[in-house]
């Protein structure tokens, strides 16, 4: 037997005791389909996959890893793009997409129960059809899972008015390292006992605790929807047009801003768009059926003197159209070249043309592509960088740092949905302090001391083995 075959075997042996040998898999097509995500990192193959069935088995798998020593990485969809569930430490990978129930929707008290492995896209269908809304949108919603939205705080357009994963998460039963579980929070409207550990497990990117099950905040599905498209002849016309509806006293539910790159990656998507439009906002407004259109439509007395353009969608359909071309752009902007690396920085809106010419300017200096399209109304970019060779490849650290610390100088953050992970842990101190640092260091450590749980991610250096 070779030695990679003993050290799996040994590294399964007390899981398959555990677990019975069903939910413990070895074989390499397994383990192989279990080792990246979409974030672009190299794949790391883990040594043994645990497919819980329940959450008992999560418990069982979190005790072992404990008493073996076996780092732990849990897993959803493996949607993620920074690198969240590659079991960078090897080990084992804890899938949980076999928790996928929608445990209830309780239509009195707007609470819906689920499962981590629940799709997210099933769970919004469901309540809608009950006439309930759960606003959260990644773009990836028809494939996450509901215990990655949680672990990510994943956000998507409808952010701009209905906030984060974390504003709709009223309580989580988590398990931890050693096999220990609780429930944090409540299902009440409202609470506030003890500390908030329910919203520090949100975003924990899978460090601290495993989520088992979630209680959720439900709300009234609105009436009606208002799509509008409108096109403008550079950036910062449209960023001065973010700022002119925030100054309108309406609140949208997305503000999409598109930069002059990612038009053209959207006529190629087959979308209509004039050649002389440098930017597009695609906007959403909801509420009451009358409420919506004449917000719909004083959004768009704003913008017309700035805009070459205003079009309101006539109807679902088409506005169906215009956000199905949104949907597709990051998979459609990665065929433009032979690598792409998608960031998620933050700036104060007023500085978002501040930021896309940041991004232009970077673009020039090392030859590597940028186009930049996302979240205007948040100041939440997808800043994106294309490459198609290694000599540009070796030029990439360097643009992302530039990017970085620009965003920073702007009064910036630098990710706004997909998390730290892999991808940006050697840039964590250059926007927390040091003390920031040591608190978060020991909040993981008194999680977890040894560093089992989904190790390697958040903090540069948190695991010896990696
Ligand atoms: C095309 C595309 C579009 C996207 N658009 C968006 C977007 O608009 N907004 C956005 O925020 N993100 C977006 N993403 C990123 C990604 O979809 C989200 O981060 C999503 O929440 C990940 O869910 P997942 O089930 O795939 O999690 P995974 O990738 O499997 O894991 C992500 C992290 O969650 C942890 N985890 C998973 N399950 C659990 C659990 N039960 N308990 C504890 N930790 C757990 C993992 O350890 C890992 O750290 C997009 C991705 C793609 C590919």
């Amino acid at each position: 037997m070779g030695a990679e075959r003993e050290r799996v075997q040994e590294l399964a042996l007390p899981f398959e005791r555990a677990l019975g040998p069903s939910k413990v898999r070895t074989d390499l097509a397994t383990r192989a389909a279990h080792a990246g995500d979409e974030s672009g990192h190299a794949d790391v193959v883990p040594e043994l996959v645990v497919v819980a069935e329940s959450a008992a088995d999560v418990r069982v798998a979190l005790r072992v890893a404990h008493e073996a020593r076996v780092p732990l990485t849990p897993r959803g969809a493996g949607t993620g793009k920074s690198g969240g569930c590659i079991p960078v430490c090897g080990g084992a990978v804890l899938s949980l997409v076999g928790l996928g129930a929608l445990v209830e929707i309780d239509r009195d008290e707007l609470v819906a129960v689920v499962e981590p492995g629940l799709v997210l896209g099933e769970l919004v269908a469901a309540v809608e059809r009950e006439g309930l809304f759960y606003p959260p949108d990644p773009n990836s919603l028809a494939e996450c899972t509901m215990g990655g939205t949680i672990a990510e705080n994943a956000a998507g357009p409808r952010a701009f008015k209905y906030g984060p994963t974390r504003d709709w998460v009223l309580g989580l039963e988590a398990s931890f390292v050693g096999g220990e579980h609780t429930f944090t929070g409540r299902r009440t409207a409202k609470g506030v006992t003890g500390y908030d550990v329910t919203s520090l497990l949100v975003g924990s990117e899978g460090t601290l605790a495993v989520v088992e099950r979630a209680f959720l905040k439900l709300a009234p599905l609105p009436e009606a929807v208002v799509t509008l498209l409108v096109l403008f002849a550079s950036v910062t016309d449209a960023s001065l047009a973010v700022s002119a509806v925030l100054g309108a006293r309406v609140r949208p539910r997305c503000l999409e801003l598109f930069d002059h790159a990612t038009l053209e990656a959207v006529r190629r998507a087959g979308l209509s768009v004039r050649a002389d439009a440098g930017a597009m906002l695609l906007i959403e407004l909801d509420g009451p059926q009358a409420g919506a259109l004449r917000e719909g439509e004083r959004v768009g007395e704003v913008l017309a003197p700035r805009a070459l353009e205003v079009r309101l969608a006539r109807d679902a359909r088409e506005a169906e159209e215009l956000w199905a071309a949104r949907r597709l752009l990051s998979r459609a902007t990665r065929a433009m070249a032979k690598k792409k690396l998608s960031e998620d920085v933050v700036v104060p809106r007023r500085h978002l043309a501040s930021l896309v010419r940041e991004a232009e300017l970077i673009a020039e200096a090392t030859g590597i592509r940028t186009l930049s399209y996302g979240h205007a109304g948040d100041g939440n970019l997808h800043v994106n960088f294309l490459w198609d060779d290694d000599e540009q490849e070796a030029r990439v650290p360097l643009a992302i740092e530039r990017l970085f610390r620009a965003v920073l100088a702007l009064g910036g953050t630098l990710t706004g949905e997909h998390g730290v992970g892999l991808t940006k842990r050697a840039f964590l101190a250059l926007e927390h302090s040091e003390t920031l640092l040591a608190l978060e260091r020991r909040l993981k450590a008194s999680f977890d001391p040894e560093g089992l749980l989904n190790p390697g991610k958040i903090f540069p250096r948190s695991h010896a083995a990696c």
